[in-house]
């Protein structure tokens, strides 16, 4: 069989791959022709033709655990919404979808609850992952809008990693890093993390914080910046507006390196270091990524961060920027189809009545949801307190992925209607559903994914969904024609879908909102099939995409100036103390990605780290008499789990970290998010993973 162009279904670097299949298997090896990756792969990608194969896929609906016809299953889908919308009203559904969908997918599924059933309960495990990058950037720059391109990390003089292990969590963009540095040795890298990880393994300076101490360091060099003459007075003048308040906050935060080193736990010689290096360096990209997204405070860590960029007119420029790091392989697709609760489609604002009203003259309704619906983790706390009655999740395992996993396994239970689309059986949640939908996955579907750098890529199959196996969108499409919306839902294909995201991007648009592909709208199939790798916008104006976004120094506020905004540094939610002494960490590790349903299936990936483990200093090892290779329990006041103790000096004293891929299906109580808590962040409702109290104690 002929090559096929496709990408990688993992993280959010979105690296394009050839794939030949062959007997049960796939070659693949990387594209050269793709700008993300070019020619690049990691570990997970090169092991994806072993993860193929019918083994544990689901292959029919169930109802009950009974194998049914498809036509039984939807028929059931359709008749429990209508049920539960008629007796406790549209706001008593929800969709808990997945950043491992395509746009296509999301954007039916976004359609049928915004456009059709009428609530915004539609939300996404991207909520775990972007959201506080995302209310940063719309504060900020006025749109959800990742200013940079890769090529301007090998354009910077000065790279700031932040709450990021990209030599494990984006592994082909930090090869391309650590080769620029290898070439250029000039470049500077600075690593931010609590953790010494391998990502530092090409840094000049790690700064070692106290964890969730980002804010105060950020404010920190604000007013570092603006005592040694580092603003640009120019570009602020005629750009931006709101310094001297976030000045003022930051002064009050972080007035000194002496306060900065105090409040981070850092020597002050080294905060002193990585100030003077960003005020001396023009051409600096700060990288972010779940460090300062998963926090109570998250959003504000992102515009501290954020302002320092503006502060400098380090923005728009090559080798400049603010660049958050997207987790999963379409977070930002499904954000530009509306895939949150609190968005509509195309970047449109759901308290927007203008938005509104274009948005559902284009649906061809009378009105689209008003306001905004569940988050993530309120969502299911509407369903474990019985305001949900309905949920359907797709292709997402939110027992294992969600903060508090006990409650949110519990409120499944409780619930009525929980309908679950998945490719694999062999996921805690999929445990829990009433109504099973067998979902084609990689390899098998078409559709599109857009990675961090705004990069839409076609993703193409190459191999027929085993079993009755179908793609998500087709799935969606026939329940919304069985709840009578059919005019509405013709879709015969991804690309009838992904025609008219286009058009309802560029729809009255007019450049009011970045988020613009009307140009792709006309595509025909062929075009659709063959359409190479762009970056948004895409407008007549410019057909072969955008690098990089407020090159001409106008942002997507109503003025077009970009907002500094005051940043109040907060401490994490809940503190340790004496039942629950040290803090929890967790993030993931090389090999694995999720929650494991596709990377364990391979002994190439599984053999890097085997079994769930804590990592912890020797120092904290001997406190709590825990010995390398021994099994520890784990303790927080929502739960508990079992992990191999690793000994690291790698680990910050105090603090211990843990990876949150193991579920029940691969090993007893190895779930890390029952000892999480469901606190989020008050504006992006992202959970504070990087935070837990926990005591550690043998097994
Ligand atoms: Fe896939 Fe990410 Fe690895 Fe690229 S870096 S091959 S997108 S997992």
């Amino acid at each position: 069989m002929a090559e096929t162009s496709t990408v990688c279904p993992y993280c959010g670097v979105g690296c394009g791959l050839r794939v030949e299949p062959g007997d049960g298997r796939a070659a693949v090896t990387p594209d050269v022709a793709h700008p993300a990756n070019r020619g690049r792969v990691c570990s997970k990608g090169a092991a994806l033709g072993e993860t193929l194969g019918e083994a544990d896929r689901l292959l029919r609906p169930e109802i009950g655990g009974t194998p049914v016809s498809w036509e039984a299953a939807l028929g059931e889908v359709a008749g429990r919404l209508r049920s539960v919308i008629e007796t406790h009203g549209p706001q008593a559904v929800a969709f808990y979808v997945s950043g491992q969908l395509l746009t296509e997918d999301y954007y039916v599924a976004n359609k049928l609850m915004k456009g059709f059933i009428g609530a915004a309960n539609i939300d996404t495990n991207s909520r775990l992952c972007m959201s506080s990058a995302v209310a940063a950037y719309k504060r900020t720059l006025g749109e959800d809008a990742v200013p940079c391109s890769y090529e301007d990390l090998e354009q910077a003089d000065l790279l700031v990693f932040v709450g990021s292990n990209a030599a494990w969590t984006h592994p082909v963009l930090y090869q391309r890093v650590a080769a620029e540095k290898r070439r250029r040795p000039e470049l500077r890298v600075v690593v931010v993390d609590p953790r010494r990880t391998p990502t530092c393994d090409i840094a000049d300076l790690h700064l070692a914080l106290r964890p969730g101490s980002d804010a105060w360091l950020f404010d920190g060099l604000l007013s570092f910046l603006a005592r040694e003459d580092g603003l640009n007075r120019a570009f602020l003048d005629a750009h931006t507006q709101g310094l001297d308040d976030a000045l003022a906050a930051a002064r009050a935060a972080a007035p000194s390196i002496p306060a900065v080193a105090a409040a981070c736990e850092l020597p002050a010689a080294q905060v002193a270091e990585f100030f003077r290096l960003f005020l001396h360096t023009e051409k600096t990209v700060t990288l972010w990524s779940q460090g300062l997204n998963q926090s109570s405070s998250g959003v504000d860590k992102g515009v501290a961060l954020i302002n320092c960029h503006l502060a400098t007119g380090r923005i728009g420029r090559p080798g400049m920027g603010p660049f958050s790091l997207t987790g999963q392989p379409n977070a930002m697709g499904g954000r530009e189809v509306g895939g949150l609760a609190n968005q509509l489609a195309a970047h449109m604002d759901i308290e927007d009545a203008d938005a509104r009203d274009r948005l559902a003259r284009f649906w061809g309704v009378p009105a689209v949801a008003a306001t905004p619906g569940f988050k993530a983790v309120d969502l299911f706390e509407a369903v474990a307190d019985g305001r949900i009655k309905a949920v359907w999740i797709m292709a997402t395992n939110p027992v294992v992925s969600l903060p508090d996993g006990e409650r949110v396994r519990a409120a499944l239970a409780a619930c009525e209607h929980v309908i679950v689309s998945d490719c694999v059986r062999g996921s805690d949640t999929v445990a829990c559903a009433d109504v099973l939908l067998p979902a084609a996955t990689w390899g098998e579907k078409d559709g599109t994914v857009t990675n961090s750098e705004r990069r839409i890529s076609r993703m193409r199959a190459f191999l027929p969904p085993p079993g009755e196996a179908r793609p998500d969108w087709w799935i969606v499409t026939e329940v919304a024609r069985r709840l009578g919306h059919g005019d509405a839902f013709t879709f015969r294909s991804p690309a009838d879908i992904f025609r008219e995201h286009a058009a309802l991007s560029g729809f009255e648009n007019g450049g009011a909102r970045l988020f613009d592909i009307g140009a792709l709208a006309d595509l025909d199939d062929a075009a659709y099939d063959a359409l190479a790798p762009v970056q948004w916008p895409v407008t007549p104006a410019t057909p072969s995409g955008t690098t990089r976004l407020f090159a001409d120094g106008c942002f997507a506020t109503a003025d077009g100036r970009a907002l500094l905004l005051p940043v109040a540094p907060r401490p994490p939610a809940v503190p340790a103390g004496d039942e629950y002494p040290l803090v929890l960490n967790t993030g993931r590790i090389r090999d694995q990605w999720h929650t494991m349903t596709r990377t364990a299936r391979t002994p190439r990936l599984t053999t890097h780290m085997p079994e769930p483990f804590v990592q912890i200093h020797p120092l904290d090892a001997d406190l709590w008499h825990l010995a390398e290779g021994g099994l520890a329990r784990l303790s927080s006041p929502h739960g508990g789990m079992l992990a191999r103790v690793k000994l690291d000096a790698a680990q910050r004293p105090g603090s211990v970290f843990v990876p949150m891929h193991w579920s029940e299906t691969y090993a007893r109580d190895a779930r890390a998010n029952v000892l999480t808590a469901a606190v989020t962040d008050p504006v992006s409702g992202q959970p504070e993973f990087k935070h837990a109290p926990v005591r550690v104690e043998p097994f």
